[in-house]
């Protein structure tokens, strides 16, 4: 070590600078103010003492030395022989906390370690001593006493290396030294820390007043400072703002004065009464501002003590004005849209709606001027008023707003002028008018608004930016009141429509009938609900027509058609249907709807018209071939008796002018059967007619029918036809009552058609009885007529063949007159046709008075032999004939003579063949065979001639005999002839 003294002692013992002492060694000793007046007294101690000193903190390192030229230092620790020389004391550290530990190494080597302790903390050791090696030459000999070179002394003054009394003596200076020391260093610190702790105090006062400046001052809250008296100590820029005053506007004022509305007057002193007994306030209210602008406040207030005495008060004021603001208005949109969902009238409504929105308005008068249905008027509706006005437009202000769309707020010169100019008469002038339109997509729906008749109205902006707001919700109320009322009556008239109504889903399911599809089908609402429509399905209508339908209605096309559909209680019925596809706003297609009216009456009244047209038109043509067929019907004979008439002339033979006079007297016949079918049917047809009854024998009757149809066969030119005459051969007798004369001409009216529809063949007149009622008969096998004219013969002036081409004539009055006829006599006419075939008319009468029936061998005669009357005045002539006629299974009836003849044919019916002997006495053949002739022009005559003499031969038949035989009568012939005629 010393070789490092003589090297460069200075540096060696005195390692640190200041600077660098201050930077890292005296860190442990931070805790004590100010380090450098410490260090600065060790340097001293150890200046006077001659003897190092140093602090030293537990790790042994020293923190600070003065010039310690007496240890061997290394590296900050005090080094003896490579090992820390106080490596012993840190072992010790607990027992020499608080004592002074003295350390004796050898003669030269001592040293005391004084506790550095402050304020009970243990801070380091306050080192002082020698510590010189034992064997260091020089010590030795200053311990010695002997005596040192100058080098040696210089060196040992370097040193300082002390005599051992002297570092005794030098140590217990040192202790008390160090103590003073550590007490003043305690003290100083105490006194630094009291400094310290007042300087904060001071510090801390500021910042909190700063604090509390900044916080009062920039409070977002309007703060008032009050004294005991309630006047204003200090107001914070807030306050200023929010109430309108200036600092010193309100100090020394009583805050009541300044901020209190008269109407919370009362409240005020409440509140500052409590105050004054130092409650802690929190409430809200409304204050005002300098300028009499009402605001709602939140107000706490508070007292403040001082040493436990109130000296004063501070309140703090939080403008809530928009949040109760905003309250209410919520409270008002939410009562109103109450309002407009309730069911209530308009006028109602609008009482309503002015209630809430009174502590807003003030005295403004709430109104609502709806636009009418018509447009032409307006129906007003006002908060004063009990009822609804209608007024035109001129006598609203709505009627500006209305034409400008948009919200007008008028004042009082505002109003003259809209007045003025658009002379409007109002019934009362306000001063103040604020009117916002309805409006719903475009339209305007009317006007509401506020009216005030004085100016005063609270209508600040606000109030008005809710109006605007309760507008809009009354627009949409207006609105959907509106399509309510329009839903209502659309539903109304659905339930109440004379149309059926049938809604479906997309899938056919019936979701709605209106009242009338139910009394129409029969279907109650609850029956078809979810059924498919088809149920009304008959059957009839094609599927084809459904088909279409759907093709349609799918591409959202409407679809008219007429169904024949059946009811529940399977009737028919005729529908005219409208269809159509109900779509959403999207255009999507939701529902179908069909209406359907009945037309079962209009289609049968349509099908009567048709008919009615279809027969007046018939009429009409009928009427025009009627007249050509009377026309035609009168001029044919008529052209033959002009004709013949104008032909005759006193050239002509006698037998030409008869031949002609008898076609004159046949046609004059045919006009008169014309003229009397006119006059007939005139008369039925104006009801002129009457029914004339009587009893009579239907052999009576066959036999008039008899004679007529023989001279009808004639005037008809229809001698090659066979007439057959049948009676009903089970009664011998039917007596009936009735019109005989009426009967006679229908049956002739049947027998001269039978006779003119007929070309060959039979046509036969016949009577029965069925059951009760006699029917009458006339068949021919003739044309017959087809099925679907059956009917409409009957009707007048109706003919089969009505063409101009056709073949028979006629005026088509025969039948209708019969049928007429027939309805007067209580029967009815009845046909059968078969066309190409015949016809056979049969008139069904309840007329029978009595009938007779035939016994079995009459009727046995009557059915199988004929009867032949045998006229002949020999005996053995009849007596021959008798013979052969008998055996052949004829019934013979033998009249002598001609006028015996004719009496046995007037009187028996049942006669079916006659041999005339022409040479008879008395009334000879001929003339009896006129006479039967004209009885019964059908009975079949047949003549003997005595002489086979043509001239016989053509008289016979020229008065009317069916046929001849000449005398002697042969077998064989006279049964054939007999039997061509009698099958
Ligand atoms: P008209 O014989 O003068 O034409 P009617 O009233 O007697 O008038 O008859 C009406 C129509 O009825 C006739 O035109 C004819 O077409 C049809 N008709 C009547 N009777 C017969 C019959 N026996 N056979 C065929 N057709 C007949």
């Amino acid at each position: 070590m010393t070789k490092d003294l003589s090297q460069d002692p200075q540096k060696s013992l005195c390692k640190l600078d200041e600077k660098e002492m201050n930077k890292s060694n005296l860190d442990h000793f931070r805790g004590i103010q100010n380090p450098n007046s410490l260090l600065m007294m060790l340097n001293v101690f150890s200046e006077l003492s001659g003897c190092p000193c140093l602090l030293m903190n537990f790790e042994d390192k020293y923190v600070n030395s003065c010039s310690c030229n007496a240890m061997t230092l290394f590296n900050g620790g005090l080094i003896k022989n490579g090992e820390s020389l106080f490596g012993r004391i840190s072992e010790m550290k607990s027992e020499r906390e608080d004592a002074c530990i003295e350390i004796v190494y050898g003669p030269h080597a001592r040293g005391v370690f004084v506790p550095v302790k402050i304020k009970g903390d243990l801070y380091g050791y306050f080192v002082y001593g020698q510590f010189v090696e034992e064997n260091d030459p020089i010590a030795v000999k200053i311990a010695n006493g002997d005596k040192l070179t100058n080098e040696e002394a210089l060196e040992a003054s370097l040193l300082k290396v002390l005599s051992r009394e002297e570092i005794e003596e030098n140590i217990e200076k040192s202790i008390r030294f160090a103590k003073g020391i550590v007490s003043q260093i305690e003290m100083s610190y105490e006194l630094q820390n009291e400094i310290e702790k007042n300087k904060q105090a001071a510090n801390e006062i500021r910042v909190q007043k700063t604090f509390f400046e900044n916080l009062f001052e920039n409070s977002p809250d309007a703060i008032a400072i009050l004294d005991n008296e309630d006047k204003v100590i200090r107001v914070n820029k807030e306050f200023e703002k929010l109430f309108e005053y200036t600092q010193e506007e309100v100090l020394s004022n009583k805050i009541n004065d300044l901020i209190v509305p008269e109407n919370f007057k009362e409240e005020g002193k409440k509140y500052t009464k409590q105050a004054s007994l130092g409650q802690v306030l929190e409430f809200t209210t409304v204050r005002q501002t300098k300028y009499g602008k009402q605001i709602h406040v939140q107000v706490t207030g508070k007292p403040i003590f001082l040493d436990e005495e109130k000296v004063a008060v501070y309140a703090i004021y939080r403008n809530v004005t928009e949040e109760v603001w905003q309250q209410k208005q919520e409270q008002i949109i939410y009562g109103i849209t109450d309002l407009l969902n309730s069911a209530l009238s308009q006028v109602e409504l609008v009482h309503r709606i002015g209630d809430l929105l009174q502590p807003v308005v003030g005295n403004g008068q709430m109104f609502l001027d709806l636009i009418s249905p018509t447009n032409r008027s307006l129906r007003s509706f006002s908060q004063k008023s009990s009822k609804y006005d209608q007024i035109s437009f001129s006598e609203s202000l709505s009627f500006s707003a209305i034409r400008r769309k948009r919200k007008l707020n008028l004042d009082e010169y505002q109003i003259k002028e809209i007045v003025d100019k658009n002379s409007l008469s109002l019934s009362e002038f306000p001063m103040r008018w604020i009117g916002f339109p309805l409006v719903d997509n475009d339209l305007v729906l009317g006007v509401f608004g506020v009216s005030s008749l004085n100016s005063s109205a609270n209508l600040d902006s606000d109030t008005l930016k809710l109006l605007e707001l309760v507008s809009v919700q009354i627009a949409l109320g207006v609105k959907r009141k509106k399509r309510e009322m329009e839903l209502k009556t659309l539903h109304r008239s659905m339930e109440q429509s004379p149309a059926s109504i049938v809604i479906t889903n997309r899938d056919g399911d019936i979701e709605y009938v209106n009242p009338k599809f139910c009394q129409i089908s029969g279907y109650s609402v609850e029956e078809v609900i979810g059924k498919n429509p088809r149920i009304l399905k008959s059957g009839f209508t094609p599927q084809d027509v459904y088909k279409q339908m759907w093709e349609h209605l799918k591409i959202g096309e409407e679809w008219n058609c007429e169904f024949l559909n059946v009811k529940k209680n399977k009737e028919l019925y005729w529908e005219r249907a409208s269809f159509s596809a109900i779509k959403d706003e999207f255009g999507k297609i939701t529902h179908y709807m069909a209406t359907k009216e009945d037309i079962t009456e209009s289609k049968r009244i349509e099908k009567d018209l048709l008919e009615a047209k279809n027969k007046a038109e018939e009429s009409d043509r009928m009427k025009s071939a009627f007249m050509a067929n009377v026309s035609h019907e009168l001029r044919t004979p008529l052209n033959a008796v002009i004709g013949f008439s104008n032909l005759c002339n006193d050239s002509m033979n006698i037998n030409e002018i008869l031949e002609f006079v008898q076609l004159i007297n046949k046609s004059g016949n045919q006009l008169l059967e014309v003229i009397e079918d006119i006059l007939n049917f005139t008369m039925i047809e104006s009801g002129n007619i009457k029914k004339v009854e009587e009893e009579f024998l239907m052999t009576n009757f066959l036999c008039e029918v008899k004679k007529l149809a023989a001279q009808k066969q004639i005037l008809e030119n229809k001698e090659r036809l066979t007439l057959k005459f049948n009676a009903d051969k089970r009664y011998s007798r039917i007596l009936v009552r009735n019109d005989f004369q009426r009967l006679i001409q229908v049956v002739m009216n049947l027998f001269k058609n039978g006779l003119k529809f007929t070309n060959q063949g039979v046509v036969e007149f016949g009577y029965f009885v069925d059951g009760e009622k006699l029917k009458i008969y006339v068949k021919d096998t003739g044309v017959g007529i087809e099925k679907d004219k059956k009917d409409i013969i009957f009707d007048k002036f109706r003919q089969v063949d009505d063409s101009i081409t056709r073949t028979f004539g006629g005026t088509g009055m025969g039948l209708a007159i019969s049928k007429k006829i027939m309805d007067m006599l209580g029967g009815r006419i009845e046909v059968e046709s078969e066309p190409n075939k015949g016809s056979t008319f049969t008139l069904v009468l309840d007329c029978i008075i009595s009938k007779e029936k035939r016994s079995e061998v009459e009727l046995v005669d009557a059915n199988h032999m004929p009867t032949i009357l045998v006229a002949e005045d020999e005996l053995s002539n009849y007596r021959l004939i008798e013979t052969i006629l008998k055996r052949n299974k004829y019934k013979v009836i033998w009249a002598e003579n001609g006028a015996e003849a004719i009496r046995i044919c007037k009187e028996k019916s049942n006669i079916d063949l006659v041999l005339m002997d022409m040479r008879m006495p008395e009334v000879d053949g001929m003339k009896a065979t006129t006479e039967i002739k004209k009885i019964n022009p059908n009975l079949t005559i047949i003549a003997q001639t005595a002489y086979a003499m043509n001239g016989d031969k053509d008289k016979a038949l020229e008065i009317g005999c069916d046929d001849y035989l000449s005398k002697p009568i042969k077998k064989e012939l006279l049964l054939e002839k007999i039997k061509s005629f009698i099958k």
